[in-house]
């Protein structure tokens, strides 16, 4: 249990735990995905007012602040269940703020839940150059390529950060566009799926023509309006990954304190108790950052480089909690379909979503050196 939280917090995090139980209790999940499992879940979710803790109030929605949201996501990811990602509604990400057409046919269908949204960002390793766009009066000309789009497949329309350019070539900054998967000119280059089990495609953009609604806000806000959204969603992933790592914790004293083939449970082992020893440490850290950071981003005062900190220090502690807890647990924790060996896959992947840990690494330097950020 995290300390200090409101009571008006705990309420919401004992609600959960009701949701949980009556919802999604591993017993009760089955091995195989199932949709009307997952419309059972978003149904339970809105009927228990979950869903739109991540939507806005003009949505209907009943939005959470990132602390609220932080406690929520490590609970949920904590049930290691594969329909805990339905919970929640669907936020408008780099669409906040949206007006007009492009809110009227984008934003309002994405938080219908009649549209699905992509994310195109990650240029692909031997471009000629960045993808950009030219800007004519009503319309823009779009080229260039995206080589990571998660779910594409099943994606309506993708949000794509381009390099923006006047028809003479003038620089004009950055943008995020809102482009139709079947607009003319889009071509899927490659589909393929990562080692967690996500889908993937690799996308090409032919001077594609979308008209000026449907930028995102003005030119040379794409990036900022990137970053905001991705500080956001990289706590996300810290908060998931200490779920995570809670889960580990819990399957670990259930597995160590069995009956094992010596005769003695493991966990009368000296040498196992270290072991796991040090993986409670290492998680009573890692929750004591998540939880600090999740209150600096509620306060005013600038928290991108300890969002970014908390991203890295999460995630590796993720990956190491989840290589300890295999050694622990013998071979049969490396068989396809054992839970540790899904978990295993997973967290290779949070160390570069969201921002490649390294790079966030180079930020958190960056920030201080040369704007003279960040708290220790
Ligand atoms: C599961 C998954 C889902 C993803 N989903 C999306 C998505 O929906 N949309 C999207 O746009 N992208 C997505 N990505 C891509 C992700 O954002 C990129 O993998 C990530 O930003 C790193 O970029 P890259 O793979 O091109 O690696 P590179 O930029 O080529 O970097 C590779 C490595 O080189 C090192 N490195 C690179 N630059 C520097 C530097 N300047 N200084 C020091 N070291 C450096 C770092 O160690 C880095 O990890 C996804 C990736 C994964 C794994």
């Amino acid at each position: 249990m995290p300390d200090n939280l409101p009571l008006s917090l705990l309420k919401i995090r004992s609600s959960m735990e009701d949701f949980i139980a009556s919802n999604l209790s591993l017993e009760s999940d089955e091995l195989e995905f199932s949709d009307g499992r997952r419309r059972d879940i978003i149904t339970a979710s809105k009927a228990a007012g979950f869903y739109y803790k991540t939507q806005s109030q003009e949505f209907g929605g009943q939005p959470a602040n990132l602390l609220e949201l932080t406690m929520l996501r490590e609970q949920l990811a904590a049930t290691n269940s594969i329909y805990a990602r339905f919970v929640f509604g669907p936020g408008p990400g780099v669409l906040h703020q949206a007006r007009g057409k492009l809110k009227q046919d984008y934003l309002d269908p994405l938080m219908r839940g009649e549209k699905q949204m992509a994310f195109g960002f990650t240029e692909p390793e031997d471009a000629d150059r960045p993808t950009f766009a030219v800007l004519d009066n009503s319309h823009l000309t779009l080229t260039g390529r995206k080589s990571y789009v998660t779910e594409g497949a099943s994606a309506d329309f993708i949000s794509v950060l381009v390099n923006l350019e006047d028809t003479i070539g003038k620089k004009l900054g950055t943008l995020m566009v809102v482009v139709d998967k079947d607009a003319q000119g889009v071509s899927i280059e490659n589909a393929f799926t990562s080692l967690d089990g996500g889908a993937h495609l690799a996308m090409g953009f032919d001077a594609v023509q979308v008209p000026v609604d449907n930028m995102v806000g003005k030119p040379g806000e794409g990036m900022p309006r990137a970053l905001k959204n991705i500080a956001d969603v990289r706590l996300m992933v810290a908060a998931e990954s200490i779920g995570i790592c809670l889960w580990v914790l819990a399957y670990l004293e259930k597995k160590l304190t069995a009956k094992h083939r010596s005769g003695h449970a493991l966990a009368d082992r000296e040498g196992v108790r270290l072991r796991y020893a040090d993986l409670r440490i290492e998680t009573y850290v890692g929750r004591s950052v998540l939880y600090r950071t999740a209150r600096l981003a509620i306060g005013k005062e600038n928290s991108v480089n300890e969002i970014s900190a908390c991203k890295i220090y999460c995630t590796e502690l993720a990956g190491r909690v989840v290589d300890q807890a295999v050694q622990l647990s013998g071979g049969q924790a490396l068989i396809t379909g054992h839970p540790l060996e899904k978990l295993y896959r997973q967290v290779r992947s949070l160390r570069f979503v969201e921002g490649a840990n390294d790079l966030l690494r180079l930020n958190i330097a960056k920030g201080k050196f040369d704007l003279g950020l960040g708290k220790l």
